[in-house]
Parts: structure tokens; C-alpha cells; sequence
């Protein structure tokens, strides 16, 4: 069969497991302590220091590759992948090759989203390794430092078919797949810190070719902007090539983000030769049947599904259901509001609007916003049945964020109940017509839209606790 020109590009990512320590010592993980202090004779390689397997990572790395849908593997290996690099004390990484831990996975090309139409891509495999420390070229002026604190810290590597067609859709796959990483709770994911990596492989299918060229791969693909940026960059260098009659060779290539163009850093043709044998001071990895099955049996609910429920179960559009599903604790909130609230659009309302607006301008994260989501519901419900209106219950969340008190306390404190009482509410019409004689004329001569002028002078002189709705029918009703 032949196909029409196009892009084959699969990924392959790093994620820093979520655990207290490192994979195989137990020296703490932990960005940003002070350099080589998070170190021991294991990750240092001293000779005679022997690894012992961290069993926390590998619950988190059977998660999330049930998770991504592969299969977990009752056995796998761990083997040596020898390089030099100064970051590397022992000279080799403990990682894993003929064996993963899993295979055989498939994700929904926007796992977070609807956007994917439905097309997944296929995860190749997902193994454990540990990480290499870290250079630093910004310390000291003209030299570079090395920090081990990163040395051994636990990964999982997952690696993609060339299944993405497109830089936007790879883009918007590793969206997908990180808020599906984050619901899984294995990893922060926060691609600032390095705890989400991503490389990718690219290369073009001339017309008429079943099968794509010799991939390329890239490097250094620190953010979701990048990833793309760099995949447009080689489709187009590789389509020039061919195009001119060339061959594309394999090789690898770094990302220069301030020249916004990959440059090589290495020829792979004849692939590098890492000597990789079984790691002899480790055990093959045995995980027992029924950790996967129980694994298997809590996994979350997955964003796109939780999604598609909120539509269904709450009646939200796509784009609220999307907003209300980016992270799992939003999602959380929302649901528990909803509850508290027996309404979910007005929770859905007030989450994405008011509760988001004033984490954003506070530069807050959900979980430490004062105003837990039973509370939130208790607020809406009065809102609900009247007791006091939108305007003044936006006020009364805004005072609950600053005190930590409950709604009722502060409507009943300051006195802020609505007013559906008529006869007070047509006093206040009365004062505010007798003001703008002006208005209150043009009104009774048949100009309508003047009715919301004189709710918004009642709402004013009641310090907004008139029931603008009750004043609205007051006015339609005195002037008719
Ligand atoms: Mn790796």
C-alpha cells in the first residue's frame, strides 16, 4: 500500500516518580536541596556498595502503566547501559532493555480531552531507571559542576509508536498524557523542575513510500511550546531534504530554543555501543499477580472519561466539563460543591469563575484555598433559595476567602439577608423614582429598558440587599 507524504514522529518521556526516596538507596528525593547532599555510596558508585530495589517506585510505575493501558510484566530485568558522563559516578545506568516492566500500552491521542476524535497512539513500553545527576554550568564562570542529588532518582521511561502525524498533535498528545500521569498521582509532572522530559523522533514519508525515512531524533523538548516548535523545525529541514533528492540521515539533535533551531550533537549511524549486559548485583523484578490486579482495580477514573461524565451527569458543555477536569483536585472540588450545592451548573459557575478568578489573581493552588467546597455549597444554596443575591453572595465569598467563616455567619454578621419584602422594596422605588424625576418619567412613558436604570438605584440604596428580581416585577408591574 501506498500512502501520501506525511510525518512519523513518536516520543519518549521521562517521568521522576512521586517517592520520599531514590530508587535503589535511601537518600531522600528532594529539588532544590544544597548540592551532593542527597548522596550515599549507592548512587555515588563507590565500589562494594550494592543497590536494593525501592518497592514504593514500582507500585507507582505498575500504576501508571496500567494507567496508559499496557501490559505489566510478573517479571522483568534490570540491565547496564555503560556511558561516560561526568554525571554519571558509576559509569553506567541501572536501567532496563529486553525486558521492561511493561508493553503493549495505548493512549488517546488528547487523553485529556475530546479533541483527539477518537484516534489513540500506542505505547511501545514503559521500564524503570534511575536518573543521572545533573551538570551545572552556571555556578562558577568558565566551569561547569557537577550535583549528584539527582543521581538515582526513580524514572519511568515510556516510549511511543511513531504513531503522531503532526508537531500539533504531538503536542497535543503529551498534554493528554501528562494530566493522565497527575490523575494517577505518580509524578508532579512539573516539566520546570525536569520531572516530566520529553525527546522525540521525526521523519518524513515521501509520496509513494510505505514506510517512513531514517528518524531523527531531538533533544532537550522542555515544554509543551518547545515540542512543537522543534518538530515543525525538523519536518521542514527533513522535507527540504528529500525534496532535493537527498537522504536523511539518522542522527541526534539538540534544541536550541534562543535560535529557535536544532543543531546536531551526535551521529548515530553507527548506534552508539552502550555494552548493555543484565545488572548482576540485582534480582529480576518479580511483581506479584495480585498487587496488579489490586493496582489495576484503584486506578482513577481517567481525565477524558471523567469528563465525558460531567457532561452527562451535570448537563456541562464540552468546554466547562474540559476547564473543570484539568486537574483531578478541580475535578474533586467541583463534584464535592456540586454535591453540597444539590446544583452543579451554579457549582460549575461559581468554580470556573469566581474560585479560579481569585486563585489566579492570588497566585494560589486549589489546595490551599480557604474556602473548602462543602462551604462553597453551603453559599450557593442560600444563593439558590434567595436568601441573598448573586451580587452579594460574590461579596460573601470574597469574605469567607479572607476570614475562613462560614456564609451564614457572615450574611447573618452583616446583615446582609435579601429583601423580598414588597412594601420595602416599593419604598426604595419610590425614593429612587422621586430622584431622577428624568428617568422616572421617560419610564412611565414607555421606555422599558429604563426599568434596569431603577433596579440598579434600589439595588444602590439598599446596599444590594433588595431582591433585584422581585424589583424588577415590582417596577414592570407599578408602571404598567
Ligand atoms: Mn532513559
Amino acid at each position: 500500500m501506498t500512502r501520501g507524504p506525511g510525518l512519523a514522529i513518536g516520543l519518549e518521556i521521562h517521568v521522576q516518580l512521586a517517592t520520599r526516596t531514590k530508587l535503589f538507596c535511601g537518600d531522600r528525593v528532594e529539588f532544590g536541596a544544597a548540592p551532593n547532599t542527597r548522596v550515599c555510596p549507592v548512587c555515588l558508585g563507590l565500589p562494594g556498595a550494592l543497590p536494593v530495589l525501592n518497592e514504593a517506585a514500582v507500585r507507582l510505575a505498575v500504576r501508571a502503566a496500567l494507567g496508559l493501558g499496557c501490559v505489566v510484566h510478573e517479571t522483568s530485568q534490570f540491565a547496564r547501559k555503560n556511558y561516560f558522563y561526568p554525571d554519571l559516578p558509576k559509569g553506567y545506568q541501572i536501567t532496563q532493555l529486553d525486558r521492561p516492566l511493561a508493553t503493549a500500552g495505548s493512549v488517546a491521542l488528547a487523553a485529556g480531552t475530546e479533541a483527539g476524535g477518537g484516534r489513540s497512539v500506542r505505547i511501545r513500553r514503559l521500564h524503570l531507571e534511575e536518573d543521572a545527576g545533573k551538570s551545572v554550568h552556571d555556578r562558577f564562570p568558565g566551569r561547569s559542576a557537577v550535583d549528584l542529588n539527582r543521581a538515582g532518582v526513580p524514572l519511568i521511561e515510556i516510549v511511543t509508536e511513531p504513531d503522531l502525524t503532526s508537531p500539533s498533535d504531538a503536542r497535543l498528545f503529551l498534554i493528554g498524557l501528562k494530566r493522565t500521569l497527575e490523575y494517577l498521582e505518580v509524578s508532579d509532572c512539573d516539566m520546570e523542575k525536569g520531572s516530566l522530559r520529553v525527546d522525540a523522533n521525526l521523519s518524513v514519508r515521501s509520496a509513494g513510500n510505505a514506510s517512513p525515512g531514517e528518524p531523527t531524533e531531538l533533544k532537550n523538548l522542555n515544554s509543551f511550546a518547545n515540542l512543537e516548535r522543534a518538530l515543525r523545525f525538523e519536518a521542514e529541514r527533513q522535507q527540504k531534504v528529500v525534496e532535493a533528492g537527498g537522504a536523511v540521515r539518522r542522527e541526534t539533535l539538540l534544541w536550541d530554543v534562543d535560535a529557535d533551531a536544532a543543531r546536531p550533537i551526535r551521529s548515530k549511524t553507527a548506534a552508539l555501543d552502550y555494552r548493555y549486559f543484565p545488572e548482576p548485583d540485582l534480582p529480576p523484578v518479580r511483581v506479584d499477580p495480585a498487587l496488579i490486579e489490586a493496582a489495576r482495580a484503584a486506578l482513577p477514573e481517567p481525565p477524558h472519561l471523567r469528563a465525558r461524565r460531567f457532561r452527562h451527569a451535570y448537563g456541562l458543555t464540552p468546554d466547562h466539563a474540559e476547564v473543570l477536569t484539568a486537574t483531578r483536585r478541580l475535578a474533586d472540588y467541583f463534584e464535592a460543591a456540586a454535591a453540597a450545592a444539590a446544583d452543579p451548573s451554579a457549582a460549575a459557575n461559581w468554580v470556573m469563575t469566581e474560585v479560579l478568578a481569585w486563585l489566579n489573581r492570588s497566585a494560589v493552588e486549589l489546595a490551599d484555598y480557604p474556602v473548602p467546597p462543602a462551604r462553597l455549597g453551603e453559599l450557593l444554596r442560600m444563593v439558590g433559595d434567595g436568601t441573598i443575591s448573586t451580587t452579594m453572595g460574590r461579596h460573601v465569598l470574597a469574605r469567607m476567602t479572607e476570614t475562613g467563616q462560614r456564609a451564614a455567619h457572615i450574611v447573618e454578621e452583616e446583615g446582609l439577608t435579601q429583601v423580598s419584602d414588597d412594601d420595602r422594596i416599593a419604598a426604595w422605588i419610590a425614593e429612587a423614582l422621586a430622584a431622577h424625576p428624568e428617568e422616572a418619567a421617560r419610564l412611565r412613558a414607555g421606555e422599558a429598558k429604563l426599568r434596569g436604570f431603577f433596579v440598579g438605584r434600589v439595588m444602590k440604596r439598599s446596599d444590594g440587599t433588595a431582591d433585584p428580581r422581585r424589583t424588577e416585577e415590582i417596577l414592570r408591574r407599578g408602571i404598567d
